[in-house]
């Protein structure tokens, strides 16, 4: 990701579509997730304390990362596989698990878990994968429920220099499901889902004419699609809505800065429905891609509902 600025945001803002998912609709019910704040932690602490960071060229930081997440897959009865690709000479690998009947169609849910330079990424992205792993946890509990298969993935390389490019693990797992003709359902990528503050103008955005429609406080979380044919990302915000914690949405054509800032990227390149679940990032996180990344900046209960909200909208997904 890069934080610049385009000029033609301001254009685009026109054509967003502003919805508000403040509270639960009264007429579906919700099971408790029962979703492990100290779990989160132990991820987030976990992944932040690898020396060095898991960034691409440290390829045992990155192998360490993917072993924790393929041993808590396989605690909580999940069987993990590797994708394994190469760039530059180097193997890296995205770790997948499924839940699930497996000759339905597919809901991919998917945080990356590698870090840019040498930063700990308690919010950019270990927020993610610490969500993920409770998400996996909770639907492999409730897997006789599900209508589809819910693959999980966890990728390598989201970060620069690989940012945009077809060496982006998400790239790898996207084209392969395109050139299997799998029937995808959805695509639900978390990326940054950990920082909230009530302070007074925290909130920033690519374009000032949206101050006018969203909170200056950056206290809510995003769900950002472009615009796909189906209610996909609507049914996500809906259910998400129906925790404790306020969602915004954000609909948008994929040139406005910072819509396609992540793995959800690649599936939209493929034709896929995908929206992307995050705090905003930079638009909000001052400690982005720096040193003050760490895990005691993020507020795990508001995360707890964020990973509440999409174990119910896996459940609850027509
Ligand atoms: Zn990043």
């Amino acid at each position: 990701m890069k934080n610049v600025i385009q000029q033609k945001n301001a254009i685009a803002v026109i054509i967003f579509i502003l919805l508000t998912y403040g509270c639960a609709n009264g007429h579906v019910s919700y099971p408790d997730p029962d979703i492990r704040i100290e779990s989160m932690e132990n991820t987030v602490r976990y992944l932040t304390e690898i020396n060095p960071s898991r960034s691409y060229d440290h390829l045992d930081s990155m192998t360490r990362s993917a072993n924790y997440i393929s041993q808590k897959f396989e605690e909580y009865g999940l069987k993990p596989k590797e994708q394994e690709f190469v760039v530059l000479g180097k193997t890296y690998v995205n770790i997948l698990a499924s839940v699930g009947p497996l000759e339905r169609s597919r809901l991919i849910v998917g945080a990356h878990y590698d870090v840019c330079d040498n930063q700990p990424g308690a919010d950019d992205n270990a927020s993610a994968i610490a969500g993920l792993l409770e998400i996996a946890r909770f639907v492999k509990k409730h897997e006789s429920e599900l209508p589809y298969r819910v693959d999980f993935v966890a990728y390598a390389l989201e970060e620069p220099p690989f940012f945009g490019t077809m060496h982006m693990g998400s790239y790898v797992h996207a084209e392969f499901l395109h050139k299997n003709n799998v029937n995808v359902k959805g695509m639900i990528c978390l990326e940054m889902i950990g920082f909230f503050t009530d302070k007074d103008d925290s909130q920033s955005y690519p374009s000032a004419i949206l101050r006018l429609f969203y909170p200056s406080k950056g206290n809510f979380i995003g769900v950002v699609s472009n615009f796909g044919r189906s209610s996909f990302a609507a049914q996500i915000a809906k259910h998400m809505g129906a925790t404790s914690v306020g969602v915004r949405t954000l609909k948008a054509p994929s040139f406005v800065t910072g819509v396609d800032f992540s793995d959800h990227r690649n599936y939209w390149k493929f034709g896929y429905d995908a929206v992307m679940i995050t705090d905003t990032a930079f638009y909000r996180n001052l400690n982005y891609h720096q040193e003050t990344d760490i895990m005691n900046t993020l507020d795990f209960v508001k995360m707890q509902e964020v990973i509440k909200g999409i174990c119910w909208s896996i459940l609850n997904m027509i």
